[in-house]
């Protein structure tokens, strides 16, 4: 056969493999020969849902009329489930028509929002370190991206006057992500009023991918750019019953926010879905409006195992700050080591995987980020692999 067309598409074969896929290649690989790796990389809950959320499902999975499509837009409880929690948690209100659209899992909709609002050649504004979809949306449009990048000195928060007049011109969306993966790094209202008023003036949808916001800890409660006044006009937000519900499986999101851009991506959407299931749906009204007494619970779990992580670093000499969300802790690696070097070597030597901060972008060269979302005594016995291999080396 001749080998000229047979083969997959450009954005298939120009696409690096999807990061955290390579990772666990890497993974398996030292697996199959006996070693128990303990994956401190990736940020999927290990604890259940509450089990309300549960029996919703098994009860409602046990009926006869819950297998068919579901509707495009999720069922109108659904909807107003959302929209009651902004409110109560926010004080934004919402249209639960025009102003909310479930998704299957946050992740398709960061990336079919980019179908839905560029075109070739347009601008969307990405942080850097950044979360993959930011990248991988614009690149399957044929559009492109520029970053915006991410410092320590400036607590993680993007710099908008660094943006030259030329890219803004062709900027049509800019990404924003707070509590932030992968630095745990925390945004105010003040940085949200200026975001929108800088996305405002220069005619950008703000998209804020907001999956964290209800993993924080010490009492700190996040924002969202939705609680700026005329915000709807230019944002979008993102959101995830993943990490609030400990439901990163059952693939629940949510967008919210401009009339215009929900619509937009609803239409794109109507093209790529069908819903998801009824049993899920009503699932994820258990979720938002039952009890939420076990979400403070489960925050002190994370709490728990964020302060030994930042307590086994600071023994070996890595000082950090402690974040305040999210389910990582962000760190630069040990001198004499880049962060590829420094993945491989706990891997290998400690049978432990943190993630490389370079996986998230050029911003994270020579960091790391490690997930507190394994169960406690396996990551007690990953920080004491760590202190033995980190030991040798000193
Ligand atoms: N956005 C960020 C910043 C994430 O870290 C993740 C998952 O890790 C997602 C979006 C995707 O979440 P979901 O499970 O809702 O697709």
């Amino acid at each position: 056969m001749p080998n000229t067309k047979f083969r997959p598409a450009d954005r298939v074969i120009n696409n690096p493999p999807y990061a955290f896929a390579a990772i666990g290649n890497e993974v398996r690989a030292i697996m199959v020969k006996g070693a128990d790796v303990i994956r401190l990389d990736i940020g999927s809950p290990d604890m259940p849902p509450a089990p309300h959320i549960i029996e919703t499902l098994v009860e409602q999975s046990q009926a006869s009329n819950t297998h068919g499509y579901a509707g495009y837009a999720g069922i109108p409880t659904l909807r107003s489930a959302i929209t009651d929690y902004y409110q109560r948690r926010f004080g934004v209100t919402l249209d639960p028509d025009k102003e909310v659209l479930p998704l299957i899992g946050s992740k398709e909709g960061l990336v079919n929002m980019h179908l839905a609002w560029l075109n070739p050649g347009d601008v969307a504004l990405a942080p850097d370190p950044g979360y993959g979809a930011y990248n991988v949306g614009p690149q399957i449009v044929g559009s492109v991206v520029e970053t915006l990048l991410l410092r320590p000195e400036n607590n993680w928060l993007p710099d908008f006057s660094a943006i030259s007049p030329e890219i803004l011109e062709k900027a049509k969306m800019m990404w924003l992500n707070y509590p932030n993966n992968p630095t745990g790094a925390v945004a105010d209202l003040a940085f949200f009023e200026e975001a929108v008023a800088f996305c405002r003036a220069n005619d950008i949808l703000l998209c804020h991918d907001n999956p964290y916001g209800e993993i924080t800890f010490d009492g700190y409660q996040s924002v969202s750019p939705l609680q700026v006044s005329g915000a709807k006009e230019v944002v979008i937000e993102f959101n995830s019953f993943s990490k609030t519900y400990n439901m990163a499986g059952w693939r629940v999101g949510m967008a919210i926010g401009s009339a215009t851009a929900v619509e937009a991506l609803s239409k794109i959407k109507t093209q790529f879905d069908s819903g998801f299931a009824l049993p899920i749906q009503r699932m994820a009204i258990a979720a938002l409006t039952g009890d939420q007494g076990w979400l403070i619970e489960r925050n002190q779990v994370y709490q728990r195992r964020r302060d030994l992580v930042i307590a086994t670093l600071a023994d070996l000499g890595i000082m950090v700050p402690v974040p305040l969300a999210t389910l990582y802790v962000w760190f630069p690696v040990p001198a004499g080591y880049t962060d590829v070097d420094f993945h491989r070597k706990l891997l290998h030597e400690a049978h432990v995987s943190i993630a490389p901060g370079s996986i998230f972008g050029e911003g994270g060269r020579n960091w790391m980020r490690l997930s507190i979302s394994t169960a406690s005594t396996r990551l007690e016995e990953a920080l004491a692999r760590l202190r033995e291999v980190m030991g040798e080396t000193d």
